[in-house]
């Protein structure tokens, strides 16, 4: 029976790259990952293919980059000059790089191209334009209560939800 809206799923799962199966991500031991059915918690193409999984039902799941992180964004480049980084030691291409941005939440940049004079920093997601090859296993399905859905993040585990009222949810 498919997974209807608004209900909260567990899932196991490992990321691999479709190509080398190098493992790229995965739900820690005992910490498997919980999100809200139709609330765009995770990304598009997993969620709909989860959708269609019974409770306890275990798949490989191949999700297309442009239903994952999206395709890479052309103008998410940005050329700086090199001297502005050289506080960075040991500089080199493919490096990732963490900073702050306007709204003061963390970005990741990767370092794209060194010539020269200047450095351009790529803004895309790191897993922009990547297919993703997921192995998922659901492991619980339940109602969302009405104070996770008006939230639209799942009220259990231990990270600070971070929406900043007193709901008292420590997750
Ligand atoms: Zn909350």
């Amino acid at each position: 029976m498919p997974i209807e809206k608004n209900k909260v799923v567990t899932i196991e799962y490992t990321l691999r790259d479709p190509e080398t199966k190098e493992i790229i991500d995965q739900s820690p031991e005992g910490k498997p990952l919980m999100f809200i059915t139709g609330a765009g918690n995770i990304i598009p193409g997993l969620e709909k293919a989860i959708m269609e999984m019974d409770c306890g039902e275990s798949k490989e799941i191949l999700v297309k980059a442009e239903e994952a992180y999206g395709l890479k964004n052309e103008d998410a480049y940005q050329t700086v000059a090199k001297s502005d980084l050289q506080h960075i030691p040991d500089l080199k291409e493919g490096m990732v790089l963490y900073g702050q941005n306007a709204q003061g939440q963390q970005v990741q940049v990767v370092v794209s191209k060194i010539d020269d004079q200047n450095v351009t920093l790529d803004f895309n997601h790191p897993l922009a334009g990547k297919d993703l090859l997921f192995e998922v296993k659901v492991c619980d399905v339940r109602d969302a209560t009405e104070e996770e859905l008006a939230h639209g993040h799942v009220h259990a585990g231990e990270h600070d939800c971070g929406c900043g009222s007193d709901c008292g949810c420590k997750h």
